[in-house]
């Protein structure tokens, strides 16, 4: 086989149908976000930035870089090991205690990355668990599809939060048989929020585990940004909630919390959290700071939807359609990867406003957008003159309109 041929036909195809990802490479500096230097052919220029997943900018905040400053001269930058040999520190620790705390749950378990935590958790219940049959909504993050694939079990995709769809799969399935029922609060790409309770009382009904991925929700929603199912009073009721703390905590890494028995069952049969070095001191030390500020302090929070809700008048004041949700999240979809890519472009290029577009898989083909994202500092003008801006574009390329 002439391998070489092969990769660069493959990534021919990518480029042909507008899907090729180009990195903006950024430095996001303390003290100028939501702005940051994006460098490009050897020119550098001051950009605003439409789409990071920092949504409460808390990777800038000076608790949370204290932290990691202390412990980094206290503890070194490596952790020493993967966490069964001598790689638990003393924050690993904390940290689950701490996650566990967050979701009223016995127990947590940290891993490297969200990503981690889903593939792992989810692949290590499927494999074990006698004929297990997961129930996976279609939406789901790639890392639970992942997890779902690795584990080898059965699984059924029911339609995005369809109740009926699900319930006519879990009756399908014999009472007996071990199932999980794998979902996500606020989905990422779309913004919306699932039926949390109803999904439980299904769980209740067939006798099956529920899976909640909360990564776009903690630090969000929920008192102190205990996630979604808190807020609905409906953590109790969930077998595993999952989050991680790249988003709204702003930091690295990932978790699952629990029942102790639980836990534990993952702790000690999960490849991807057992083979693994552990995440590095400095980092869980931030991220316990990151924690501890917005369980503390609610403004963060506030001012995002005094933020978000300003964005989204924008937008319908100039007839920009927008996928309506509760959420934090803004979709814009354009719904063709060449269009999508050049609004974007010229978004960055004429008007210095970053948004990297959303391709396949991502998204389904056809369903190409921008998934916008303020925080609490893109002030008022700034987010009026980036719909001008997007609006003007919107205009020269002809991009349909909301009716
Ligand atoms: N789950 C969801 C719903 C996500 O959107 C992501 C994306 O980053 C992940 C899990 C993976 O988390 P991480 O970035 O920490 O690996």
């Amino acid at each position: 086989m002439d391998y070489y041929t092969y990769f660069k036909n493959s990534l021919d195809d990518l480029k042909n149908e507008g899907r090729y990802r180009v990195f903006a490479d950024l430095e996001r500096l303390v003290g100028e976000a939501p702005y940051a230097r994006w460098n490009h052919e050897g020119t550098s220029h001051r950009v605003s930035v439409w789409c990071s997943n920092d949504y409460l900018g808390m990777s800038h905040h000076p608790d949370v870089i204290d932290a990691m400053l202390q412990s980094t001269q206290k503890y070194g930058v490596g952790s020493g090991g993967t966490r069964n040999i001598s790689g638990t520190c003393h924050s690993h620790v904390l940290l689950e205690q701490a996650v566990a705390s967050l979701h009223e749950k016995e127990a947590g378990l940290v891993f490297n990355s969200g990503y981690s935590a889903n593939e792992t958790a989810l692949s290590t219940l499927g494999q074990s668990l006698p004929g297990c049959v997961i129930l996976s909504d279609e939406k789901n993050h790639a890392s639970m599809i992942q997890g779902i694939k690795l584990s080898g079990c059965e699984k059924r995709v029911f339609k995005h939060n369809d109740l009926n769809d699900l319930e006519k799969h879990l009756k399908s399935i014999p009472i007996d048989t071990p199932k999980v029922i794998a979902f996500i609060s606020v989905y990422s790409m779309d913004g919306d929020i699932a039926p949390i309770k109803e999904i439980c009382d299904l769980a209740d009904k067939y006798n099956a585990l529920t899976y909640l991925d909360e990564v776009h929700a903690v630090g969000i929603y929920g008192p102190g940004g205990a996630g979604v199912a808190v807020r609905d009073d409906q953590h109790y009721r969930l077998d595993v909630i999952q989050a991680n703390f790249a988003k709204a905590y702003g930091v690295i890494g990932g978790y699952i919390t629990g029942s102790k028995v639980l836990v534990d069952f993952i702790r000690s049969h999960g490849a991807g959290f057992i083979f693994t070095t552990s995440l590095p001191p400095s980092v869980t030390r931030a991220i316990l700071a990151s924690i501890n500020v917005l369980k503390e302090d609610s403004s963060r929070r506030e001012t995002l939807f005094k933020r978000v809700n300003y964005l989204k008048e924008r937008l319908r004041y100039r007839n920009i359609p927008f996928v309506e949700n509760p959420s934090h999240i803004v979709p814009v979809v354009i719904g063709d990867a060449h269009l999508c890519k050049l609004l974007c472009h010229r978004l960055l290029h004429e008007h210095h406003m970053y948004v990297q577009p959303i391709n396949y898989p991502t998204v389904p083909k056809g369903q190409e957008r921008m998934r916008l994202t303020v925080t609490p500092f893109h002030t008022p003008s700034m987010i009026h003159d980036f719909v001008d801006a997007l609006h003007s574009l919107w205009e020269t390329l002809q991009i349909k309109k909301a009716a």
